[in-house]
């Protein structure tokens, strides 16, 4: 009967002989190899520091960093989410609340809430909860209509939970020149898809007549919401 060769495959570990490498030098050499370590250290002491002084000093990131979402406004200021909530089934960490609502077009002293984006929807409830968000930018892939995109703002650290859930109110576009804040109509003679088109290049004399004959009430109405 053959016997089994050691390491040919018959399930017995191999010879620890031939696994372990013999050790090469000798005191010498084994003298010397701390003060080679030390040397690395001693180099090190003379190179430029790279401590980042942050928070004084911030670095910029890469242009298509990943940071804090914004929900942005068509030009004449009405706001460009629709209230379709694809982005939160998009969400894989579930970190997206939105709730739509109609826009309407009565007059808010007949009890009308008001018109906050062209067409029938607009988000009424936007939530983002930073705890849960991981940054993967699927939500922006997932918005048709580029109402929500990220910007390079790292900071959103605290120390509570609820300060990290992020509601509409701080995530929404500030208002730039040429446009007014929602809720307002929307430009004379132009639908839904114009907005799209770019035929709406800012907000128009008789939008700024009726936020200015409105303020009241638009006033009252946002009162009303709290
Ligand atoms: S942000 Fe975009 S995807 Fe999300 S609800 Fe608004 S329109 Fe829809």
């Amino acid at each position: 009967m053959s016997r089994p060769v050691p390491g040919s495959g018959d399930g017995r570990p191999t010879s620890s002989s031939s696994s372990v490498p013999e050790r090469q030098g000798g005191g010498i050499a084994d003298f010397l190899a701390p003060l080679g370590g030390f040397g690395v250290t001693f180099a090190t002491m003379f190179r430029k520091v790279l401590t980042e002084e942050y928070p004084e000093v911030k670095r910029p990131t890469e242009a298509r960093y990943h940071g804090r979402h914004q929900l942005n406004r068509h030009p004449d200021g009405l706001e460009k989410c629709i209230g379709c909530e694809l982005c939160a089934w998009a969400c894989p960490a579930d970190a997206i609340l939105v709730e739509g609502a109609s826009n309407d077009d009565t007059p808010i002293a007949e009890g009308g809430t008001g018109r906050f984006s062209p067409g029938e929807r607009f988000g009424r409830v936007y939530q983002i909860n930073y705890l849960r968000c991981i940054f993967c930018g699927l939500c922006i892939e997932a918005c048709p209509t580029r109402a929500l995109t990220m910007t390079n703002v790292y900071e959103l650290a605290d120390n509570n939970r609820g300060d990290l859930i992020f509601t509409k109110d701080q995530l929404l576009a500030p208002v730039q020149e040429g446009m007014l804040p929602s809720p307002h109509p929307m430009v004379d003679g132009m639908e839904e898809r114009d907005y799209y088109l770019g035929k709406v290049t800012g907000s128009t004399r008789e939008q700024e007549a009726w936020a200015h004959d409105h303020a009241d009430e638009v006033a009252s109405l946002e009162s009303n919401r709290r």
